[in-house]
């Protein structure tokens, strides 16, 4: 029985996953090299290149099977070229990290974030120098985002904007990435928690009756957690309401997990309100294999709304050609919509012909 048949018989995909996950491993076997059916997407850093370049990157994109790209930055130029190969463009936008935004940075250093020590992101950021992060708590602060929009909603052609850095900081680090600032993070440290701004501790104990300063055991509060991921759900939450008045959908990396998320950086992105979530699920970074990308898209699944979208984020500069196309088919074996590669740029020939053996079967 092929797919088409299996479904003509089973009903609708996601009866038909549930269904194919309880047969026996030999009959579950028997459907791979199934095609499925998904939208898949490129992560576009680099902007480096002439038209021409980035057309021949682009039309390595299309060649492979991809639907479009999220570029971190210069959309005009991206949405003309890709129209010619007829592909997506979404908005990558950086949201809460703005160490890149002088103009807040001097004017504005009040709106960033704090960490327990007191210490302000702008003067003490943790782990690079542009760790400085605006706290999403200040109407102010959530105002100036709002307005940074308008220079995207402004660009009809593009499909959505995607939200970065929406989160805290890291409290912890991937376990992977430790070693290379020479930090063990066994536990929550105060100077890598935030926020304790002003505006939080007094909307807080307003909320409350206490400092957070004060709490005893502020990393296994869980009201204090629960404060602090309302925040971030809070600012994106409205950011929805003006994307949407747009005709535009919301779209977001995050962690690649509900509760990684959570617990590293105070990301409930479940709690969203978004057309597309892409949880960047880097395998690497967690020491994990190939095969976790199945398991973590299948509790991102667990969480969210049967209506929301969900591509799975692939490291790339970590991966061989055949993890690539492994990392779609556990991907889509767990309720996946696609994937999103991470970069288009660190992608070989080998690569682009793993992933298109995998894309355009069928
Ligand atoms: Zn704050």
């Amino acid at each position: 029985m092929n797919r088409k048949s299996f479904l003509k018989k089973f009903g609708t995909g996601a009866v038909a996953l549930t269904t194919l996950q309880a047969l026996p491993f030999q009959t579950a076997k028997a459907f791979q090299g199934q095609k499925w059916t998904s939208k898949n997407y490129a992560w576009v850093s680099n902007h480096n290149g002439t038209d021409d370049e980035l057309r021949a990157r682009l039309e390595l994109m299309k060649n492979a099977g991809l639907d479009g790209i999220l570029p971190s930055g210069n959309y005009e130029k991206w949405i003309r070229l890709s129209e010619e190969f007829e592909l997506d463009v979404h908005a990558w936008f950086v949201t809460l990290q703005r160490g890149g935004d002088q103009w807040l940075i001097e004017n504005h250093p009040e709106w960033f974030m704090v960490n327990r020590n007191g210490e302000s992101s702008v003067t003490n950021p943790a782990y690079v120098d542009y760790y400085k992060w605006l706290c999403p708590t200040r109407p102010e602060a959530q105002e100036y985002i709002l307005g940074k929009l308008d220079e995207i909603l402004k660009l009809s052609e593009i499909k959505s904007v995607h939200l970065d850095y929406i989160r805290y900081p890291d409290v912890i680090l991937p376990i992977q990435l430790q070693p290379g600032y020479g930090i063990v993070q066994d536990k929550e440290y105060p100077e890598y928690d935030y926020c304790f701004c002003d505006a939080c501790r007094s909307k807080y104990e307003k909320l409350y009756g206490e400092d957070p300063m004060d709490l005893e055991n502020p990393t296994e509060h869980e009201t204090f957690s629960q404060f602090r991921y309302n925040q971030v759900t809070h600012l994106v939450n409205k950011i929805a309401m003006k994307v949407h008045d747009h005709g535009v959908k919301l779209t977001a990396a995050v962690f690649p997990t509900p509760d990684i998320a959570r617990s590293l950086v105070r990301q409930n992105w479940p709690d969203w309100n978004l057309d597309a979530v892409f949880p960047m699920q880097y395998n690497h970074f967690y020491h994990k294999p190939v095969e976790w990308i199945g398991h973590a898209a299948a509790e991102a699944r667990k969480e969210l709304p049967a209506t929301t979208e969900m591509y799975s984020g692939l490291f790339v500069p970590e991966m061989t050609p055949v993890e690539v196309s492994q990392a779609y088919e556990f991907a889509m074996e767990n309720g996946a919509n696609g994937i999103c590669i991470f970069s288009d740029h660190s992608m070989t020939q080998e690569h682009w012909d793993f992933l298109s053996r995998v894309l355009l079967k069928g």
